[in-house]
């Protein structure tokens, strides 16, 4: 693929963008880590990420987008509310943060911008369980265009986990590599408990189902 060329990952310390920052790193030339914060469960989560992109060797930014948090009601950034572990039927689960992926998208590319990156890198999914509209392909195409239209540029988003299910992100991690980095080190759990996480809240049953399914293969 691209050599040559720098690309900027939108990266939280997680197993999916920890997986996307070592496929950046395999893919092109110089990387660097994006990280926002905006009021999710753990602060923990961007020091976790700090120590991964760290060990990568790849610089790392922290983006205060705290104002996401004040624009509408989730339970990702209200402590007070009980998170959904299912999709309703006709909605989106209350860890849905309308607009999120638009907003961290922009900021991404006005900061790749700055540094002459053309590249980016996010590690949204369409075999997500809770299909969040901003997960998914469409959505990210449509993105895309948008802001190159914005800002007259001509960026490409790169998706590497966009038909992948959590096995086969597994998968990956271990093509690249990193199997034990994203095993051991990462942060997916939404009560902020590191690696194989409490086992009981939805990111830890997706996690980890598709670990055991990977580790069965
Ligand atoms: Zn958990």
């Amino acid at each position: 693929m691209q050599t040559n060329q720098s690309a900027l990952v939108l990266f939280s310390g997680g197993q999916d963008s920890t997986t996307c920052l070592y496929w950046a790193l395999k893919n092109f030339e110089s990387v660097r880590a994006l990280c926002f914060t905006y009021g999710q469960r753990h602060v923990q989560e961007v020091e976790i990420a700090q120590k991964i992109a760290e060990k990568a060797g790849i610089p790392f930014q922290i983006l205060d987008a705290t104002i996401i948090s004040q624009l509408a009601e989730n339970s990702l950034t209200n402590h007070d509310m009980i998170m959904d572990k299912e999709k309703p039927q006709d909605s989106y689960p209350n860890t849905f943060v309308p607009g999120r992926n638009l907003i961290f998208l922009t900021f991404a590319a006005v900061i790749a911008r700055s540094h002459g990156i053309k590249n980016i890198v996010t590690g949204v999914s369409e075999a997500d369980y809770s299909g969040y509209p901003d997960c998914r392909d469409t959505f990210i195409r449509s993105a895309n265009t948008t802001i190159n239209l914005a800002m007259d540029e001509q960026f490409i988003i790169h998706t590497p986990l966009m038909w992948r299910n959590k096995t086969e992100v597994w998968a990956l991690a271990d093509e690249l590599g990193v199997f034990d980095i994203v095993k051991n080190e990462t942060l997916t759990c939404y009560n902020g408990i590191v690696a194989e996480g409490c086992g009981e809240c939805p990111a830890c049953l997706l996690r980890n189902e598709g670990l055991e399914e990977y580790l069965r293969k």
